[in-house]
């Protein structure tokens, strides 16, 4: 095998793929270096427990971005989205409401709640359309530097502002979005509880916040950006998420893209402020004139590269970027999917609730982050639990199941020294509650449970803290600060070393978003980079 490419990735993740994707469909002499033994980071699909295979970390497909399906033929490599039209939220006893990719049927939804809701509904699905219009036309922007006084960094904030003049009064939507709670947002439209927790849902996942902290009205938004169909543009993937990284992959490969999985990078080479190439922590050594990190900025930085390579205010705001987690997720398999004691298939019009969402009011949200807020996990955690097998048979033995459930909040570090290792039987018996109070009788279906919380997600994935996202999705960690100010344009300080990871704008989500916009910035520094390196 070759020790020398044009471009080596760390990291294997979707983002990492995508970049070497399109890369080497670039004509670039592509490797990436991933190190699991298994490529796709936290899109991957595995056997959890005998004959049972599931979505083991992310678990729903909305963001990954049409432009990047298209241009990497992923449906040609085996990408098959099975939406998920209807969203139910069972509230306890028999009471449920659903949020439907359907305008109707929510609005009739709505109405059971509150005829102000179910009218003003197509007025908010518009604005929030209108303002994700916003949102979607900076996707592919590479952040600029406003503050940075050079006529280069001028010109590129300058012409930024010029391509986007037409937001106009929009603009204003996107510092509402990024300062308001969820609360606060959702409240300007609606007066009913029941129907803005359904939105502030949203708010919660994958954040150490509470629907009522300010800033987290974007996280709905970032959740709901989505162009594919299904309740909020979610669906699932035939054969789980390992199936898109699958996928990336094969595209790759057409393209000549290597991958060598158990290759844990150890060291960016770097000599005279440029990049080099990697080493491996079985000490093999590739060389490259440009690398691209998948992983997060805080491995990146913190681990991979020698501190004197890097200034020491970089260095300051990687330690500063939030990735504290406290989100978990379980993989179960199960005789029987949970039977919600409010779903009626006649009634409610469609076969089964594969896409569930439980947190039944505002304030059950806000305890839950209460609890995490002072270092315990939340007594009555909030909780998606999907059943794929309904739509997908490859995942389980014929006539048995796999829930996924998501939940929050779970905290990476536990008060007073206590460890996951004693309490996470009481939090997965505390989620199994949570569903057996909605879905009598489902903990006795349960074959075998895996539960994953933040240390595990580091320890599995290499997430920094957990966090699945790499970061916070908040306005100090987005666009020009993601991950850091002056180095939120996919490169760093060391002359073609690149980023191209979630810890990249626009952040977290299988979106494909960084490593594509992060490959257009190495092909634009391509001819630079060829340049012959200084003796
Ligand atoms: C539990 C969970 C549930 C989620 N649910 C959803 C969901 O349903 N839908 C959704 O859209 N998003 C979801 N997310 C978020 C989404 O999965 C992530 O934001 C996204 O997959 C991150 O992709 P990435 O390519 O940027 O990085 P990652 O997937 O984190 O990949 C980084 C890769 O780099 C590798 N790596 C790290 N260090 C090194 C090194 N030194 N050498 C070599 N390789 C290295 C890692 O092993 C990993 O493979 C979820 C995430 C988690 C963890």
């Amino acid at each position: 095998m070759s020790t020398t490419y044009d471009v080596i990735v760390i990291g294997s993740g979707h983002n990492g793929l995508v970049c070497g994707a399109y890369l080497a469909k670039s004509g670039l002499k592509t490797l990436v270096l991933e190190r699991r033994e298994i490529v796709g980071g936290a899109a991957v699909t595995e056997e959890f427990t005998p004959g049972f295979r599931a979505s083991r970390f992310s678990y729903v497909m909305s963001l990954l971005h049409p432009r990047v399906i298209r241009d990497l033929e992923l449906d040609t490599f085996g990408l098959e989205v099975l939406p998920a039209n209807d969203l139910f939220c069972p509230l306890g006893g028999d009471d449920y409401i659903v949020f439907s990719d359907d305008m109707r049927k929510t609005q009739a939804e709505f109405a059971r709640f509150s005829r102000h809701d179910a009218e003003i509904y197509p007025q908010f699905a518009r604005y929030l359309e209108e303002s994700a219009a916003v949102v979607r036309q900076l996707l592919f922007e590479t952040p600029v530097d406003p503050v940075r006084r050079s006529w280069r960094d001028f010109k590129k904030s300058a012409s930024l502002l010029w391509r986007h003049r037409r937001i106009g009064d929009r603009a204003y939507r996107l510092v509402d979005l990024l300062t308001q709670s969820a609360v606060d947002y959702l409240s300007a439209w609606f007066e009913n509880d029941t129907i803005k927790s359904v939105l502030a849902y949203y708010a919660s996942i994958g954040t150490f916040a509470g629907p009522r902290s300010p800033g987290t009205a974007y996280v709905i938004m970032h959740h709901l950006m989505g162009e594919h169909q299904g309740a909020g543009g979610w669906g699932f993937v035939r054969g789980g998420m390992g199936a898109i990284t699958a996928a990336i992959a094969r595209s790759g490969a057409r393209f000549g893209m290597e991958i060598v999985t158990q290759a844990p990078v150890a060291e960016v080479l770097v000599s005279a402020g440029r990049v080099t190439g990697v080493r491996t922590a079985d000490g093999r050594d590739f060389s490259a004139r440009a690398v691209a990190s998948n992983a997060a900025a805080t491995t990146l930085f913190r681990r991979l590269i020698a501190p004197e390579h890097l200034p020491a205010e970089l260095l300051r705001e990687i330690d500063t970027f939030r990735t504290f987690s406290t989100a978990f997720k379980m993989n179960v398999a199960a005789h029987q999917p949970p039977r919600y004691r409010a779903f009626d298939a006649a009634r409610q019009g469609f076969r089964y609730p594969t896409y569930v969402h439980i947190a039944p009011g505002i304030d059950y949200l806000e305890r839950a982050y209460d609890d995490a807020k002072y270092g315990w996990y939340s007594r009555k955690p909030f909780v998606t639990p999907v059943v794929p097998t309904i739509v997908d048979d490859s995942l389980a033995p014929a006539g048995k199941h796999v829930i996924n459930i998501f939940g929050g909040h779970a905290p990476y570090k536990l008060r007073d020294g206590a460890s996951w290792a004693d309490e996470k039987r009481n939090l997965t018996k505390a989620v199994l509650d949570v569903i057996d109070e909605m879905a009598p009788g489902f903990s006795g279906q349960v074959i075998e449970a895996e539960t994953l919380v933040a240390p595990d997600l580091e320890a599995i994935v290499g997430l920094p803290q957990g966090h699945i996202f790499h970061g916070e999705l908040s306005a100090d960690q987005l666009f020009w600060q993601r991950p850091a100010p002056h180095w939120a344009d996919y490169r760093t300080p060391i002359t073609g070393l690149h980023q191209c990871g979630s810890s990249t704008h626009p952040g977290g989500g299988v979106s494909g978003i960084p490593g594509h916009n992060a490959a257009r910035e190495i092909a634009k520094d391509w001819k630079r980079l060829q340049a012959p390196r200084a003796l």
